[in-house]
């Protein structure tokens, strides 16, 4: 049975291969509700693995049954611990029983508007009251005389103990050849549901089918690698996962799983990685004359950081081997600057380079950043945008009151593009449309990817077909970022990057000074911006999310605490009538146009505006220097590296900055958890910290990178991440092509089509 078969069609397989009872209940109707739970194919389908066990192995006589106990979650008041009562948790609430259903009946309770079935069961030790609200059908289910399985929780009524709709299973019923019990009486799994696809749907479904799909598949892992890790062979892990003989079985599959998953990922990366070293890119000698001639004209000292990045990227350029890099640094540590070097390193040699960002003002920022401090050099930059097209030649800059002036001339975009294409421009700047466009250049050697935490293997492609040269060479890459990326993710999702970091802070930087607020302190806070904003500062105010109908798809569980949080637009009319209302407040989030963003930054960035109120996506990287003083609202609302990231868009000047943290639910947590940002010297202390408690998402954003859920819970394993890598290395020394694991190899194919890692 082929796992890509898309679940739609399994009916139709099942018929063909005359396997008649199989897939029953699986219809166009069903394939719809599995596909809002992301499961398309049957492999999908039978990794839809649970996330969760209830172990209701023990069977207990109904004499014994107890009530649950709801005191520890009430909380013990001092009196009560003083008389005896701890906290002591209670083992299992849930209990599992086997008796004959004496009677059933269901009857109306008026009042409550409410259908009540009421089941007599009893075993050897007694009998019990098992009810079910407004389940009619319960009747049609359980029989007088049937022998049942009940697992729930105990209550204490009126009349005594009950068993509060509790999961039933009639153990009559029970086909021998399958292995008997699925929702009671076992370990039993919980699955991820939807609407009309419960639990019970997923548990029947794969105690009919799971035996035969499984009996059709091959173990992928090298054989050696299962014994080595002590991991089990793909069968039996499979059918554990479903249907545990144990807790510790249970586990065991998911390791398995989680190994085989990582192992595979790792594969997929080294292998990429492979394939573009298979490729040649032109080795750039380096001119270390020419560098430090430009070095030494700059208006400061490169730190520490950046002579080592630098060095790093040039050191790679010189190969024939394309450079895969990933330059990370805090906002401010200066990554522009390094990227430079290998771009005048690339234009002394005669090669061409391009700096892609993210939007037109940071691009425009670069290309101004770039004129300035290249100006000695001989460099043709060109700024190449949706509106307009620039290129700057140095020759028209002039000095004024000692400061350089550069000074563009603008030129039609087709003759950008053919200047580019003839070699004329040696640094090229704009957004992706550099890729994407008509761009054609003559010898690109290097390219820097702005801000973009991963550029991703599909634009890595892209740009290799789009850019080389006649000999067949394709560019340098280096992608910059001021996400910090714990060591983890760089194994992992990043693992076919080499990293370069930017650990040091230029000198003469002021700490930007942070404080936590409390709420009874706002007034305090407005009143010190009304001060810093007089003397022609200007302040960034982050809110969590743009208007009330919003709500977060991916913390379902924080919706009470979120349906608090601060809005944009409140805050705006807020701020601009009532708090500030001799400044001029704008405000910016996500949802607005790409181009209204654009005037809006640009505005602040000219210090048109004093007051920019901001969802996160402030453009990271855009150099706003009067910007001191930056207030962040339900701070618990963001990753704590995030938070740092937004600290980084003040403290651009000589200017003391300020970084103000309010939370909605100052709770203790709350309060232990900002102050790490604090005490913090950079990024990456806090991205291991989200990591950790917040999972990757928290980092990178949610993006769906098409990982399983226990992948991503892996994704901060460190040990197993290291472990699989190792292994993925070994293997694919040995064989590089995979040829001798034929299986393994496609299903590494399979999965790089599945996840986007970008
Ligand atoms: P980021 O890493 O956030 O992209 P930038 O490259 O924009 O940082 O640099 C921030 C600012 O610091 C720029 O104005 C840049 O000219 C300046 N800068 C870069 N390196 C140094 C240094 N070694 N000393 C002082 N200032 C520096
Ligand atoms: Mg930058």
């Amino acid at each position: 049975m082929n796992l890509d078969t898309p679940v739609l069609n399994l009916m139709g397989v099942a018929r063909q291969q005359s396997l008649k009872h199989s897939f029953c209940g699986l219809g166009p109707f069903v394939a719809k509700k599995l596909n809002k739970l992301g499961i398309k194919t049957l492999g999908d389908l039978i990794y839809h693995l649970p996330f969760r066990y209830e172990d209701f192995s023990n069977i207990t006589p109904i004499a014994k049954l107890k009530p649950a106990n709801t005191e520890h979650r009430r909380g013990i008041s001092k009196s009560q611990a003083t008389l005896g009562f701890t906290k002591k948790p209670v083992p299992n609430e849930i209990f599992c029983i086997k008796g004959i259903v004496k009677d059933i009946e269901t009857t109306k309770a008026w009042k409550k508007q409410m259908e009540i079935t009421t089941a007599i069961v009893e075993d050897e030790t007694g009998a019990i009251k098992a009810v079910w609200f407004n389940q009619p059908f319960m009747e049609q289910n359980l029989h007088i005389g049937n022998e049942v399985y009940l697992a729930g929780k105990v209550k204490l009524g009126k009349t005594g103990l009950f068993l509060s709709s509790p999961i039933y299973e009639i153990s009559k019923y029970q086909n021998s050849e399958m292995s008997s019990l699925n929702h009671t009486g076992r370990v039993v799994p919980i699955y991820q549901e939807t609407i009309g696809l419960t639990s019970r749907w997923f548990r029947n479904f794969f105690a009919k089918n799971l035996p035969q799909i499984i009996a059709s598949q091959k173990e992928f892992l090298p054989q050696e690698i299962l014994k080595q890790h002590n991991l089990l062979p793909f069968s039996q892990a499979l059918y554990q996962a479903h249907f545990p003989d144990s807790m510790e079985m249970a586990q065991k599959a998911k390791n398995r799983f989680a190994f085989e998953e990582l192992f595979l990922i790792e594969l997929f990366v080294l292998r990429e990685r492979m394939k573009i070293n298979q490729q040649k890119s032109p080795s750039i000698p380096i001119l270390a004359d020419e560098i430090k001639k430009f070095v030494d004209s700059l208006p400061f000292k490169l730190t520490d950081s950046q002579k080592k990045c630098a060095w790093q990227i040039l050191k790679d350029t010189e190969k024939t081997n394309p450079m895969s890099r990933l330059l990370e640094g805090d906002v401010g540590s200066g990554k522009t600057l390094v990227a430079l070097i290998g771009a005048l390193n690339c234009f002394k040699n005669g090669y061409q380079s391009a700096i892609m960002a993210p939007t037109e003002i940071l691009a425009t920022q670069h290309f101004k950043t770039a004129a300035i401090l290249l100006r000695k050099s001989k460099i043709k930059i060109a700024l190449l945008t949706g509106k307009k097209d620039e290129i700057i030649s140095q020759k028209l800059g002039y000095e004024k009151d000692g400061q350089f002036m550069p000074e563009t001339i603008e030129i039609s975009r087709t003759k950008v593009l053919e200047k580019t294409r003839r070699g004329e421009i040696n640094l090229l700047i704009g957004t992706h449309a550099l890729i994407q466009d008509k761009v054609k250049f003559g010898n690109l050697g290097l390219v820097v990817v702005d801000e973009q935490h991963r550029f991703g293997v599909a634009q890595r492609a892209k740009l290799c077909q789009k850019t080389k040269t006649f000999q067949g060479l394709i560019p340098h890459l280096l992608s910059m970022t001021a996400t910090p990326i714990p060591r983890t993710l760089a194994l992992t999702i990043y693992g076919d990057l080499d990293l370069s970091l930017l650990d040091q802070m230029p000198q003469g930087r002021k700490p930007i000074i942070t404080k936590i607020f409390t709420p009874d302190q706002r007034e305090q806070a407005y009143e010190f911006i009304k001060e810093h904003l007089k003397k022609g500062e200007q302040c960034f105010i982050i809110c969590p999310r743009i208007e009330k109908k919003e709500t977060p798809d991916n913390e379902p569980f924080k919706k009470n605490i979120w349906t608090n949080a601060k809005t944009v637009k409140e805050e705006y009319e807020k701020l601009s009538k009532e708090i500030f209302p001799k400044f001029k407040v704008a405000f910016i989030h996500g949802k607005l146009k790409v181009g209204e963003k654009e005037k809006i930054m640009r505005d602040f960035k000219n210090n048109k505006t004093q007051i920019l109120v901001s969802t996160s996506v402030v453009e990271v990287g855009v150099d706003i220097p009067q910007a001191t003083i930056i207030l962040i609202e339900g701070a618990e609302h963001f990753g704590l590296a995030q938070i740092h990231q937004f600290r980084g868009r003040v403290g651009r000047n000589d200017i003391q900055s300020y970084c103000f943290l309010f939370a909605d639910s100052p709770s203790k947590n709350t309060k232990a958890r900002l102050s790490a940002i604090i005490k913090a010297k950079n990024g990456f202390e806090l991205a291991e910290k989200d990591l950790e408690i917040r999972g990757p998402g928290s980092l990178i954003g949610d993006k769906q990178w098409g990982i399983s859920d226990i992948a991503m819970a892996n994704l901060n394993n460190l040990q197993l991440i290291e472990t699989t890598r190792t292994e993925a290395r070994a293997l694919l020394t040995k064989d590089p092509f995979l040829r001798q694991y034929t299986i393994l190899s496609q299903k590494i194919a399979n999965f790089g089509e599945k996840i986007h890692l970008e």
